[in-house]
């Protein structure tokens, strides 16, 4: 899960070159041991891969093969994705709901630590997952509006990223450019 942040139009980039890492910034104590060395980074929960070993966890703590989330996987834990959960919960099911939920409020509780830290006028959050769109979005920005420092008077947008998944590597060649 990458992040970077943006100042006056420039990349701020600390003094080693690896300033804006949010994503390794801890929100679970002792949590999911992160390939970063950490435990319990905001990656291991709000990337894709975190989202999907979330989904497994959670199949597997509900094992009824008809519910509609096995069903959607035909029963194969290596078919669950990044999309498992949210249609599971677009077809009615609980556990698919549960995991959704939980996923909101990870990935809100990391965008509220940003804007805490930094008060940026605007968060993009791009990715696969942002496909979703407003059906992740909305609750995100009621759980940032309710977690922030301050309350929510002083609005950080919070928005889908214009580039999506091609961010990064058009990113990386204006960078080199
Ligand atoms: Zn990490």
């Amino acid at each position: 899960m990458g992040s970077g942040i943006i100042v006056d139009g420039k990349i701020y980039s600390g003094s080693n070159y690896c300033a804006g890492e949010m994503g390794h910034t801890v929100i679970v104590f002792n949590g999911r041991h992160c390939s970063c060395g950490r435990d319990g980074c905001w990656e291991c929960y709000s990337s894709a891969t975190g989202l999907i070993l979330s989904t497994k966890e959670a199949m597997l703590a509900h094992p009824d093969k008809e519910s509609p989330i096995w069903k959607l996987v035909d029963g194969n834990l290596d078919h669950v994705s990044g999309r498992t959960a949210f249609d599971a919960m677009r077809a009615g099911d609980p556990v698919g709901k549960k995991i959704v939920d939980e996923y909101i409020a990870y990935l809100g509780c990391g965008l509220a630590n940003c804007v805490n830290t930094l008060q940026p006028d605007i968060l993009c959050v791009g990715g696969g997952i942002c496909n979703e769109g407003e059906t992740l979005l909305a609750p995100v920005r009621e759980y940032v509006d309710r977690e922030q420092y301050g309350g929510a008077k002083v609005r950080t947008k919070i928005c889908k990223a214009q580039l999506g998944n091609d961010a990064g590597i058009i990113g990386a060649a204006l960078l080199g450019k």
